[in-house]
């Protein structure tokens, strides 16, 4: 009999039970036994389907990948450590130098900064659009054009793209159509079922909801295996892996998005509309507003009274006034990223958005004096209780 030292290491593990669980296993091994050099050889190329190395594929976040793959009706998915690697990836796998990108200006801070830093350098040439109008879509195509590019609902201006159009103008072309869905969520918005190719979401925001896990997934559409093949090869070259406690976590998340949802969205709408008949505030941007650029495209596309979780609250007094409102919250705190339980509070044009001068900012939908406000599952009395408040001081210090 081997040594203890040696029967620690080398006694067989109990096998797994053979009932199902709702609760996925968490699998933290990073390799897999095989019967031979030929199997590995065989998975690691992908010619048989199993486990062979954590960074290639592991069984925790392709739980949490098909999940959401269920949520989108999608038919591929690839998990990600964060939104940005499966942008990141996403792009680089579909670009090479000299091809074009059409995006909105309306981006991301980090994707926006991707775009014009790293991906410029490469080569890669970015023509802006607006994503809303299929024909401003339609005069940014060129021959070079491998990718149009959209927010869904945009990042903090809340606008959209007209999902529908845009597709009819990529379908026309032979160009793939990608959507950033992290502000919608499949609670709210399926852009498969309007055609497009490829749905990318940061899992740290909504799909995980708590935040408490990094990730990201990439679902496609029934004809988007090539594409999802190339992006499924970038991840593994570049390394963005999900890490099986982190999938188990966004993948817990799963089971309340849609009631998280809805009653973050109904609680948006409640302060957007209190709010914009405060006198104390110059603007609101919230698409269940009719005012707003997306409230039609909102209406159109989104389930039924879901305009969105995020609202912007610009005080009178411009930057000043909203870094004074900010200051002023006590029950929100300030803090950036969205999507969680907790509302929260932040300054875009000088944290998620501070790669952009005044003139990107304007471009971007974004005023200097803007608040961001996500909205959790506290009361929306006491939300707006703390907002009035905050707005009252900031008024008087303006
Ligand atoms: N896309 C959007 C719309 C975001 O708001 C964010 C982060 O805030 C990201 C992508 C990046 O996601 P992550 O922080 O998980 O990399």
């Amino acid at each position: 009999m081997p040594s203890p030292r040696t029967r620690a290491l080398t006694t067989p593990l109990a096998a797994l039970p053979a009932e199902r669980s709702p609760v996925p296993p968490v699998f933290h091994a990073t390799t897999w036994e095989v019967e031979n050099a030929a199997h590995l050889a065989d998975l690691l190329s992908g010619a048989r389907k199993g486990y062979s190395y954590s960074r290639v594929d592991s069984p925790t976040s392709d739980a949490f990948a098909a999940a959401v793959m269920g949520l989108e009706g999608g038919a591929f998915a690839q998990p990600f450590g964060s939104g940005m690697a499966a942008i990141s990836s996403t792009m680089l796998a579909l670009l090479s130098a000299g091809d074009e990108v059409v995006a909105p200006h309306s981006l991301y801070g980090n994707t926006a900064s991707l775009l014009t830093g790293m991906l410029a350098r490469l080569g890669i040439v970015v023509v802006w659009a607006d994503l809303a109008d299929p024909a401003s879509v339609q005069s940014a195509l060129s021959p070079r054009t491998r990718l149009v590019w959209a927010e869904t609902m945009a990042n903090p201006s809340m606008r959209m793209a007209d999902l529908p159009g845009v597709t009819a103008v990529c379908r026309g072309a032979g160009v793939p159509f990608a959507v950033d869905s992290t502000f919608t969520s499949p609670a709210m918005l399926r852009p498969l079922e309007h055609g497009v190719d490829l749905v990318v979401h940061s899992a740290t925001k909504y799909l995980g909801g708590h935040s408490d896990a990094t990730g990201g997934v990439v679902v496609g559409g029934a004809d988007a295996g090539e594409l999802m093949a190339r992006i499924r090869a970038a991840r593994i070259d570049l390394g963005g892996v999900l890490a099986p406690d982190e999938a188990y976590l966004l993948h817990r998340g799963l089971a309340t998005l849609d009631l998280r949802v809805g009653r973050a969205c109904a609680t948006a709408s409640a302060l957007a509309a209190a709010l914009a008949a405060d006198d104390r505030v110059e603007q609101v941007d919230h698409p269940c507003l009719p005012g707003h650029q997306a409230h039609a495209l909102a209406h159109r596309l989104c389930d039924e009274g879901r305009y969105g979780a995020v609202l912007t609250v610009t005080p009178r007094g411009g930057r000043a006034a909203g870094l004074a409102m900010l200051d002023a919250l006590r029950l929100i705190p300030q803090a950036t990223s969205l999507g969680g339980v907790h509302t929260l509070a932040s300054h875009p044009a000088s944290t998620s958005h501070r790669q952009l001068d005044d003139e990107g900012l304007a471009r971007a939908g974004i005023c200097p004096g803007g608040v961001r406000i996500p909205v959790g599952l506290e009361d929306a009395p006491d939300l707006l209780a703390d907002l009035q408040q905050a707005l009252a001081v900031a008024v008087r210090a303006s």
